[in-house]
């Protein structure tokens, strides 16, 4: 087989400064600025990047409405994909001219105990793209070389933005709850993670129940694999997922803690609920003596390693996967950020740097 290389990027840098934006406090939208185009030092990548998806982390983000807050000014995204343009001393993982993905995962410390068994992703040093570190939605990003993903000839970087936290995030649910072939997997939220999640349990051999409120989300789910739609809004999710046996795996990519809430009530006994999406109210009541007594499992899912990235992006090259978004310029970010509070959008919007 003939490998084909990507046309590396050889022209040098011009300029100087690029577009970034920035967030400058919780209370103001963002703003695009002029700044300096960062230089990489040892172990790093400048990427030139070319798109980068809008994920509600990065509108939490940009409100402060977590826990733990970044620190204004950042730059937000964690779906920024481009072109390595620089590298530091000592980078060996990637070449100029290669398209690379910069997730939330921007830096761990590979050697604490996290790390050297395959959950990098909790490591107490690990850096985040677009949150501790600036990210993505801007023309230019500093990376860790370690830390990128390469992103294989044939993904153009629109499809692979949303794979990027959205794609990786679902896969990695997927396999923290455990599908296996003709499990009843429940999907709760048909957004930018659902409508992947949906794919990823079909592809793992579920059979997917899709439960949103909005119908045309459920459509979607259908035309993605998913074999039966609740619309939240109109059923009674939890007594329609019983009556077809009890989910055996619930993920909740909802932003809202009462879907997390249905969902539980959804699984049948032994059955797992995965917590994947971060809604800003942080609490849910669970009963003790149901999940006792039924044997459930609780647990939480934060997006995925390198390797379950690389393996996103594998099963996109080879078709499985099907990535709905929508592209708007880098400068219309903050209608962006209304139209996806008011769930005015597709699945993703793809912000063009
Ligand atoms: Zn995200
Ligand atoms: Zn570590």
């Amino acid at each position: 087989m003939a490998l084909i290389e990507q046309e590396p990027r050889t022209e040098p840098l011009v300029t100087t400064t690029m577009r970034a934006a920035v967030v400058h406090s919780f209370t103001e939208p963002l703003s695009i600025d002029i700044k300096p185009i960062p230089v990489p030092g040892r172990g790093e990548v400048l990427v030139h990047i070319e798109t980068c998806g809008l994920c509600h982390t990065d509108i939490h983000a940009a409100h402060g409405d977590w826990p733990v807050k970044p620190e204004p000014p950042f730059t937000p995204g964690h779906e920024g994909v481009g072109i390595v343009t620089a590298v530091g001393a000592d980078v060996t993982e990637v070449e100029l001219g290669d398209r690379v993905a910069l997730p939330w995962l921007g830096y761990a410390c590979g050697s604490c105990e996290y790390c050297v068994s395959g959950w990098e992703t909790l490591c107490p040093n690990q850096q985040m793209m677009g949150y501790t570190m600036d990210g993505g939605m801007a023309e230019y990003a500093k990376a860790f070389a370690k830390y990128v993903v390469k992103v294989p000839y044939g993904i153009t970087a629109a499809e692979a933005s949303p794979l990027t936290c959205a794609g990786v995030t679902t896969y990695k649910a997927v396999k923290v709850g455990g599908t296996r072939s003709s499990d009843l997997v429940a999907v709760f939220g048909i957004g930018g993670l659902g409508h992947l999640a949906v794919q990823y349990a079909a592809i793992a051999g579920g059979r997917v129940i899709a439960v949103d409120l909005n119908d045309e989300k459920l459509e979607l789910a259908r035309e993605l694999g998913a074999e039966f739609t609740i619309n939240a809004a109109k059923q009674d999710v939890v007594a329609e997922i019983q009556k077809l046996g009890g989910a055996n795996q619930a993920i909740s990519t909802a932003v809202s803690p009462k879907a997390f809430e249905q969902a539980y009530g959804s699984l049948r006994r032994r059955g797992t609920l995965v917590f994947v999406g971060l809604p800003k109210d942080n609490y849910i009541q669970l009963p003790i003596f149901e999940t006792v007594l039924q044997g459930i499992t609780v647990v939480g899912s934060i997006v995925g390693t390198r390797l379950d990235l690389r393996e996103v992006f594998e099963l996109h090259a080879a078709g499985k996967t099907r990535v709905i978004f929508e592209e708007r310029p880098l400068a219309e970010v903050n209608e962006a950020i209304a139209d996806v509070d008011a769930g005015r959008i597709p699945a993703r919007i793809v912000l063009r740097a």
